[in-house]
């Protein structure tokens, strides 16, 4: 994948982290490679057990790599331990010592590194408004909601001015709403400190939401990374299409191949105009991608390119999902958005037609 210009504030080289021994062994990170600009939001995104938190701990020097280096503003630093890397972490469950006040709690980390005591005061009042949490600096932690008590854990790792915020899962353990409201509140931080943020997740809603750009990790590699609409427009596998949002998977053979894009023929007869990822030339079989909302659905017509019947409507507000069983016993689904009195209405069991469209799908390797 080419790089994008812009200083790297971590790169990442042929790093691979092998636990355990013998038959035990998991390759926790499969030689992966990555650089993470100055300034910029950066999201390690995957299931469980990907390998996302070992890659935090490397960079914060909480483990060692097996193999492979980590520069730091272009500096190898596995010479330094964690409290020599210009790298502080927010973890998951926030750590705060509950018997302290808010503003002693921020404090803490200039405390131990022997900040004097004026530094400190002003340091923690410029925190203290970062956050919004002036109101309650005097609070103990033990008596702060959760949402609050995130927000200390964020102005106390901000406080030492890192170079670099990792971030493990921070919001996972605030409600739906907060967690949206927090969301929006890391973005403006990072925006308003300039500090390069390596954020960790699971949720993928979280990493478009936020993120100037992810890396889609699967068991121990990056598998793609790019900015949050490239990821989702253009997912270079179908690990990548299926992990985020909704996708359909149609099988095809590539009829012609010209200027990047390719015609394929679906075992229907239809052959669909379909874009290819960067460097990717496909041979005969391919797998075609298309997004629900990317498809439309109408009368089981010669215009179709897929025909079929409606098993399952799911009115969601906003749009409708129309669950459909093609002809050739695959599933496939289209999201149509709702507008007063439009669209016709197709019941569970109705035959129906899938249009898709010159710009809708987008061939992977089979
Ligand atoms: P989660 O979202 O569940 O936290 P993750 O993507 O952060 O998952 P890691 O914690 O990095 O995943 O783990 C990657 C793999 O390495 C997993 O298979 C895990 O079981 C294994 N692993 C992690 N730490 C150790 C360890 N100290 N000893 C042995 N195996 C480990």
């Amino acid at each position: 994948m080419p790089e994008q210009p812009g200083k790297n504030a971590i790169e990442v080289r042929g790093v691979r982290k092998v636990f355990g021994t013998g038959e035990n062994q998991v390759a926790a990170l499969d030689t992966v490679s990555v650089s993470i600009r100055e300034n910029e939001f950066f999201t390690l995104l995957g299931p469980s057990g990907c390998g996302k938190t070992t890659l935090l701990r490397l960079i914060a020097g909480f483990d060692f790599p097996s193999a492979g280096e980590i520069l730091l503003h272009g500096h190898d630093i596995a010479p330094l331990p964690p409290f020599k890397r210009p790298v502080n972490t927010v973890f998951q469950s926030y750590a705060l010592f509950p018997h302290m006040t808010v503003a002693q709690n921020i404090g803490f980390g200039l405390e131990m590194i022997g900040k004097p005591k004026g530094e400190i005061e002003a340091r923690v009042a410029q925190m203290l408004k970062l956050v919004k949490m002036e109101a309650l600096k005097a609070r103990r932690t033990s008596q702060i909601s959760g949402g609050q008590q995130q927000r200390v854990a964020l102005a106390r790792a901000l406080a030492p001015q890192p170079k670099v915020l990792l971030l493990d899962e921070p919001l996972s353990a605030l409600d739906y709403k907060l967690r949206k409201e927090m969301q929006i509140e890391l973005k403006r931080l990072q925006h308003e400190t300039g500090i390069t943020f390596i954020f960790v997740t699971h949720d993928q809603e979280e990493a478009l939401t936020m993120s100037d750009r992810i890396a889609v990790m699967s068991a121990g590699k990056i598998l793609q990374v790019g900015t949050p609409r490239d990821i989702y427009d253009k997912p270079a596998e179908r690990f990548v299409a299926d992990f985020i949002g909704e996708s359909n998977f149609l099988k095809g053979e590539v009829k012609s191949v010209a200027d990047g894009r390719a015609t394929v023929r679906l075992s229907s007869g239809a052959e669909i105009p379909a874009s290819l990822p960067e460097g990717f030339t496909p041979s005969v079989g391919v797998t075609l991608v298309v997004r629900p909302e990317h498809a439309q659905i109408g009368p089981a017509d010669a215009n179709a390119s897929l025909r079929g019947t409606v098993e399952n409507v799911v009115y969601l507000g906003t749009d409708t999902h129309f669950h459909l069983k093609l002809d050739d016993g695959s599933a496939f689904i289209v999201r149509r958005q709702n507008s007063r009195g439009g669209g016709e209405a197709l019941a569970p069991g109705s035959r129906a037609g899938v249009a898709i469209g010159a710009n809708a799908a987008q061939a992977l390797k089979d």
